[in-house]
Order: structure tokens, then sequence, then C-alpha cells
């Protein structure tokens, strides 16, 4: 087993577009990942046993009880793994992954250890792929993406706390399993319209959860989080059940990259499923703000009349600005809206050639969502939405998510 330093990146350009082999790396990486997707449960158990039996200090920053937890790290190692062909995106996926390491208090001489332990189960998981090949492909992805991590940590230290504190100021439930959060952090928070921000409450310490922001910036620093409580969640349903003005949650730094492209002037074509309307609001109050004009249809997915919870406040939009048009879309029969899925609403109105997509919701809303954009004529790199991986359950921790 080839050892990685953490200083082995150091020599090359922080950019995942050099220093690894894209096409024949990928290939390589791909064909381990998909030989071990059937036994990724296994590999991701085998991965936190070594992980712990090399650093047993690593294990206090992971939360007590690990079941629904475990496959945080190595699931958001694996998606970005699966991404080297698109360096663009992987680097802002992992330079976020990096400065939001920071709240964990990673070091930079951790990462060796986290790589050991996943190589090692992936020789053990994926048998049949490995090689001295297959090796040194992971071997130079690992230390690009390691080091892309690191350098945005260390970047990230001298402009920004590795966490914010964040005083609940007004909790409204808007239907009986979503809940309208508003924070004060403690110190300025600067973030984009479209990004989210991973948040831990006092209920669930060391779980940490993604939640997109509600609004643009805004002049008074509030912030504002759409929650939808789901079944045994563990964070949805304490924001939503449980908490109340006055508790203070943590805050790790903004992530994301469902952000306007100000430089265009195309159209932009939102899909937001359930409470993924939240960043929805928020570019469309961009754009409102900037004054640009652009035309923006907003297509506003629920399963029931009734989950429509933010419409009202869309309509309002759209009655203030001519050029956003706002289209509910209900799986069930529906009096508010269009009846059916959201991507099949969405193709039904196409072609939308001649604009930027922008999905946010559930990931296999996402994954048919951006099937319905490109078959109506949005070119793949002009469609953002937040990470989604593909190999395993991405949450987060030392590591990332899914909505
Ligand atoms: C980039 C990003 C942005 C996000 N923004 C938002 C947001 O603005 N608002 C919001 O409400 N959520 C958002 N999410 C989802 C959020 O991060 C959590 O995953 C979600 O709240 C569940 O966390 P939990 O701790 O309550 O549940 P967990 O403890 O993680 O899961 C408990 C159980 O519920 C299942 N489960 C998890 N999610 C769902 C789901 N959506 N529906 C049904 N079952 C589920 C799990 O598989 C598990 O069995 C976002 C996720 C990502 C990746």
């Amino acid at each position: 087993m080839t050892a990685i330093s953490a200083d082995e990146g150091a020599t090359v350009q922080h950019d995942l577009g050099s220093g690894v082999q894209p096409s024949r790396d990928a290939k390589a990486i791909r064909r381990s990942l998909a030989e071990m997707a059937p036994v990724a449960d296994e590999a991701t158990s085998y991965f936190y046993a070594l992980l712990f039996t090399y650093g047993p200090h690593l294990r206090d920053m992971f939360p007590a009880a690990m079941d629904a937890q475990r496959d945080r790290i190595f699931g958001a190692l694996l998606s970005a793994a699966e991404t080297i062909d698109e360096p663009e995106k992987l680097t802002s996926y992992l330079r976020d992954l990096g400065r939001g390491h920071r709240k964990y208090g990673v070091r930079a001489d951790q990462y060796p250890l986290v790589g050991e332990a996943l190589m090692y189960a992936l020789e053990r998981y994926a048998p049949r792929s490995w090689g001295p090949e297959t090796e040194a492909a992971w071997v130079r992805v690992y230390t690009l993406m390691s080091q892309t991590m690191i350098d945005a940590a260390d970047e990230d230290e001298s402009v920004a706390p590795p966490w914010w504190d964040a005083e609940i100021v007004s909790h409204e439930r808007r239907t009986h399993d979503v809940a309208v959060v508003t924070v004060r952090p403690d110190q300025p928070y600067p973030y984009r319209a479209g990004q989210y921000a991973s948040l831990e409450t006092p209920w669930w310490p060391r779980v940490w959860r993604s939640y997109s922001f509600a609004s643009m910036p805004r002049s008074d620093g509030l912030l504002s989080f759409h929650v939808k409580s789901v079944p045994a969640g563990w964070v949805s349903r304490s924001l939503v059940h449980r908490a109340r003005p006055g508790d203070v949650l943590r805050l790790g730094a903004p992530a994301g990259s469902m952000t306007l492209d100000h430089a265009s002037d195309r159209g932009l074509l939102c899909m937001g499923g359930s409470t993924g309307i939240a960043p929805i609001k928020a570019l469309v109050e961009d754009v409102a703000e900037r004054g640009q004009r652009r035309q923006v249809e907003v297509f506003f997915g629920a399963n029931r009349d009734n989950e429509l919870y933010d419409l009202q406040s869309f309509l309002d939009l759209e009655r203030r600005h001519p050029w956003l048009a706002v289209r509910p879309v209900v799986a069930e029969r529906s009096t508010l809206g269009m009846a059916g899925q959201l991507p099949e609403a969405v193709r039904e109105l196409g072609p939308w050639r001649e604009f930027d997509g922008y999905l946010s919701g559930p990931p296999q809303m996402i994954r048919k969502g951006v099937d319905a954009l490109v078959s109506s004529g949005i070119p793949a790199d002009r469609i953002r939405h937040d990470f989604v991986g593909s190999l395993v359950r991405v949450t987060e921790g030392p590591a990332s998510p899914t909505r």
C-alpha cells in the first residue's frame, strides 16, 4: 500500500485539473466504486473501524451514536472521487468541505490517516479492480483532494471563525412539519443567495446537517431557514418541534455553488421541491436586488396543495416583478397549480434552451430534474444544484450532506 503524506499534494498545482490523469484515473476509480457499491455498508464499517484504530483521538469528532452517521466522511470522499472529470465542480465542493472541517478541529496531519483507511477499505471491498494502477490513481486523486481541503481551511483561518453561534429569534410553524427558523449570528455571517450552512443543535452535539438560506443576505444580518421534519430525523425534528426563540445553534461556514452568475443575462429556470424552494426564493430576491430583469421561471413542487407552504410569498413576488412566473406543481390533484411531477411539468412547458437551470430539493428530484432540463435544451454545464452523491448516502460530518 502506497503511503499518503500530508504534504505530497503541495508539490502539485492545487487545481484538480492538474496532476491527476482525468480519464484514466476516473476509469480506474469508477471501476472500484462500482465493484464496492453492493457492499458499501460493510466497506463503510470497515473504513471507520480502521480510522478509529489508526487515530483513536478522531472518534471525538463524531457523534456518540454513529449508526445513522457513519457514512459521512467515507460517502463524501467517494462521491467527490466520482466527479474527478469535473474539476471545477469538484474543487469548489472540496474547498467547501475543507472550510467546513474547521468546525470539527480537523488538522492537516489527520488527512493521511483518512486516506490510508480509505485505500484499505477499497482494497478489501473492491479486490477485483484493485492493483498497482488503481491504487496509484486513488493516491493521486486523494492527495489532490485532501490538499485542496487543507488549503481551503488554511486560507479561511484568517478570515472566518470555525463556527458561528446563532440565537433563534423567531420560530414560525408553517405546516405540521415545516418551520421557518430565523437566527441572529454572533458575528457577521457572509454568504451568497443560493448557498447553505451546516447547522448543529444543542440537542444533538456533533450532528451537523445542511440547511439552505431562505433569503439573500439581509441588512439586519438575520438568517432564515425552512426546515421540514423528516420521520425519525434527528436534527430536523428538533428544529421543527423542539426549538424555541432563545435557543442557540451553531453554524458552519457557508457552502454551495448554486449561486447566480451575474455576468449572464439568460433567464433562470428554477425547480424547488418541498423546502428546496427556500434557496430559490433567495435567488429570486438576488435577481430583484440587481435589477437585471432576467426572466425567472419558478416551479414549486409538493405532494399536496397544503405542502406549498411558501406559495403566498412567491405570488406576492410575482405580483411585484413582471419578469417572474411562479408555477406550483402538485403530485396529487391540485386546486392551486398543475397536477403531476415536477420534472414532467418542466419538460412539458419547455424547451428552455435560453435558460440556466437551478434545482433544489430531495436527491431524487434533482436527478430527475437534471434529466428534464437537459432534455429541454439546457446544457449540463449551465445547470446548478447542491452536490448529490450517487454511490452511497452522503450526509454531513467531517465531510458532507444530501437534502
Ligand atoms: C445542500 C443541502 C441543503 C439542504 N437544505 C435543506 C433545507 O433548506 N431544508 C430542509 O428541511 N432540509 C434541507 N436539507 C436536508 C437536511 O440537511 C437533512 O438531511 C434533513 O433535515 C434530515 O436530517 P435529520 O437529522 O432530521 O434526519 P436524519 O437523522 O439524517 O435521517 C433520519 C431518517 O430520515 C431519512 N431521511 C433523511 N432525509 C429525508 C427526507 N428528506 N425525506 C424522508 N426521509 C428522510 C433518513 O434516511 C433516515 O432514515 C438539505 C440538504 C443538503 C445536502
